[in-house]
C-alpha cells in the first residue's frame, strides 16, 4: 500500500479507537489532511483513496495544486488555515470551501463581502490565539466574543467554530480546556483542534476537526 495511505490509515484508526475508548463513536472528527508543501502526486494517492478534505496555508501553492486536482476529482473539500492577507481574501474565497483563520473584525468584514459578491458558501471558523503569542494570529480569548457577534450578527458570516495553533512544546491539554469551553459557550458546532502531535489529545477533548500534515505526508523541506 502506499505509504501516505497507510499513514492516513494509522491517524484516522487511532481517532475512531480514542473515540470508541471513550465510548462516543457517533461522535464525528474531521480529519483535515494539511498538504501544504506537499506536491500533487504524493496527494492523489489520498484522492484515490476516497479521501476529501485537505488544508492549506498558501493561497498561490494551493491554487496551482488543486486547480489540477479539482478538475478531476470535484467533490473536494478545501480549508484553508493560513494568515489572512487583505488582499487575498477575495482568491480565498474563491477556491476554499472552509475558512479556519478569521482572526480580526477587518477579515470578516472583507470575507462576508467577497462571500456575497461571489455568491459563494463559505463556512467560517474563527482562529484564537489561545497561548497569546504575538507571532501568531488570531483572536485574543477575551476579545472572541466582540467579534464572534460581530461576524455573525454584523456581517452575517456563518461562524461554525473555533480553531487554534498551539505554542511549541507545551503540554496540550489545558489549552484544549480552554478552547472546548468557549466552544460550548458560544453553542458551535465545530472544535478544531489538534495537528500530527496531539491529535489523539485533541480528540479526548472534543475536538471535532483535526489538521494532520506531517504524520500523513512526511516532514516538509
Ligand atoms: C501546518 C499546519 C498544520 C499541520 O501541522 P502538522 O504538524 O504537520 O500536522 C495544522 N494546522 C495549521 C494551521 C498548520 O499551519
Amino acid at each position: 500500500m502506499n505509504e501516505v495511505v497507510s499513514n492516513f490509515r494509522v491517524v484516522s484508526s487511532e481517532i475512531d479507537s480514542e473515540l470508541q475508548r471513550r465510548a462516543e463513536q457517533d461522535r464525528k472528527v474531521q480529519l483535515v489532511v494539511v498538504s501544504k508543501f506537499h506536491g500533487v502526486e504524493r496527494i492523489r494517492p489520498l484522492l484515490e483513496d476516497g479521501h476529501r478534505t485537505f488544508g492549506e496555508s498558501r493561497l498561490e501553492e494551493a491554487r496551482e495544486k488543486w486547480s489540477t486536482l479539482a478538475a478531476e476529482f470535484n467533490d473536494v473539500s478545501l480549508h484553508y488555515i493560513g494568515a489572512m492577507q487583505s488582499k487575498k481574501i477575495k482568491d480565498i474565497v474563491k477556491i476554499f470551501d472552509v475558512i479556519q483563520s478569521i482572526d480580526k473584525p477587518e477579515t470578516a468584514m472583507r470575507v462576508a463581502k467577497e462571500i456575497d459578491r461571489q455568491n459563494r458558501s463559505v463556512s467560517c471558523l474563527i482562529q484564537i490565539n489561545i497561548g497569546r503569542e504575538p507571532q501568531k494570529s488570531g483572536v485574543s480569548p477575551e476579545d472572541f466574543e466582540k467579534l464572534f457577534r460581530l461576524s455573525t450578527e454584523e456581517y452575517c458570516l456563518n461562524i461554525s467554530g473555533v480553531m487554534c495553533i498551539l505554542p511549541a512544546g507545551v503540554d496540550a491539554s489545558p489549552y484544549f480546556l480552554r478552547m472546548k469551553k468557549i466552544r460550548d459557550t458560544y453553542g458551535l458546532p465545530e472544535l478544531s483542534i489538534g495537528m500530527s502531535d496531539d491529535y489523539v489529545c485533541a480528540v479526548s477533548h472534543g475536538a471535532t476537526m483535526v489538521r494532520v500534515g506531517a504524520r500523513i505526508l512526511g516532514a516538509r523541506n
